[in-house]
């Protein structure tokens, strides 16, 4: 096992933000769009409550609401898989209100039209990545396998989205330190798919939908409260001396937040969300553990969430992260919009 060097000057935390164009409902309202994304880089916000006020915000890339999938891929999630081939751990996370494309993003749609699901123009970030992970492999004739494991986090409970439902009970995953494997937890019993290829993956993908829509239903509840890790773990083998061999492992979280509508603007939790008890745990130590990072905090407070216990691995050191931030261009959503945007800017 090779320890990859760490390269001081690329930006371990980078940050996008993803408009999504109006809706069918918001043109209906006669909502208008109160964002604008002139360069690559800018979002300026126009609200006009009276007189007309304009913020500006710069992310490394902002993407306007006619960006294409394969555009959004490129620049943020190529660049990752290079490093998970070289053998590090990295994520992407997708954080917005709910219904302006996490979803859309990070697993995409299925266009009616496309013969070949693999290169669907729909297809989001989970696909592509598994796609982009075997043609790279298979091009550098290396030999590898690579394992899929998918989890659901709902109120601070863990569930296989891979794993079958026995009966109409759901059973959730403990997870424990292991003295052996420093920063990373064990979770136990979680199902590791091996991909044979990426064809397969989207089996996985619909697997993984499908339960989660059983579970929301057991459980009597909103999706849009929990959050899913899609874990992609590639084992590569190396034989750089005749009889030695190396072996690289590299990781990749494809994660798909809960909701980001009850963390107010400060980034605490919203006055009425609180009242109600609606405290999303993993989004708020989320929220802390990046800032504690891009601040480089002497404390990062991993232990006090699942969500950043899971991804402890992930997240800081020599791992890269990337955060889309998405959001709605309605005015309607102004609110929502703003917060979502001084959370991601924070995190820059
Ligand atoms: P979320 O997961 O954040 O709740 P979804 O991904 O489910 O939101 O998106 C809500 C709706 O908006 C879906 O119907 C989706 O097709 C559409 N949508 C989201 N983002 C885009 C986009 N960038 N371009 C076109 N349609 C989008
Ligand atoms: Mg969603």
């Amino acid at each position: 096992f090779t320890a990859p060097k760490r390269r001081e000057e690329e930006e371990s935390i980078q940050v996008f933000v993803r408009v999504r164009p109006l809706n069918h409902q918001e043109k209906t309202k006669h909502s208008y769009s109160i964002l604008d994304c002139p360069g690559t880089r800018e979002v300026v916000v126009k609200e006009r409550n009276g007189s007309q006020v304009t913020k500006t915000f710069t992310f490394d890339r902002a993407f306007g609401p006619q960006s294409k999938q394969l555009e959004v891929y490129k620049a943020v999630v190529a660049p990752l898989l290079e490093k998970v081939i070289q053998g590090y751990n990295c994520t992407v996370f997708a954080y917005g209100q709910t219904g302006t494309g996490k979803t859309f993003t990070m697993e995409g749609e299925r266009s009616e039209t496309a013969v070949n699901w693999s290169q669907d123009p729909m297809a989001g970030i989970v696909p592509r990545a598994l796609g982009q992970l075997f043609d790279e492999l298979r091009a550098q004739n290396a030999e590898f396998t690579i394992r899929v494991s998918f989890l659901e986090l709902y109120n601070e409970e863990l569930y296989d989205l891979l794993a079958p439902v026995e009966g109409a009970k759901l059973k959730n995953l403990r997870m424990f330190e292991d003295p052996n494997k420093k920063n990373s937890i064990t979770i136990s019993g979680l199902e590791e798919v091996i991909v044979q290829s990426k064809h397969e993956v989207y089996q996985i993908m619909e697997k993984g939908s499908e339960r989660r829509r059983t579970a929301a239903t057991l459980m009597n509840a909103s999706s849009s409260r929990s959050h899913t890790v899609l874990t992609v773990i590639v084992h590569i083998k190396e034989s750089p001396m005749e009889g030695e061999d190396l072996l690289k492992i590299g990781k990749l979280n494809l994660v798909d937040l809960a909701g980001s509508e009850n963390i107010g603007r400060s980034g605490a939790v919203d006055k009425r969300a609180r009242e109600a008890g609606n405290i999303n745990q993993s989004l708020l130590t989320l929220g802390r553990v990046i800032t504690a990072l891009v601040e480089h905090a002497p404390h990062i407070p991993y232990r006090e969430s699942k969500l950043t216990r899971i991804l402890k691995d992930s997240l800081g050191g020599t791992t890269k992260t990337s955060i889309i931030a998405t959001v709605s261009p309605a005015h309607i959503n102004t609110e929502e919009t703003l917060s979502t945007l001084e959370y991601a800017h924070r995190a820059k």
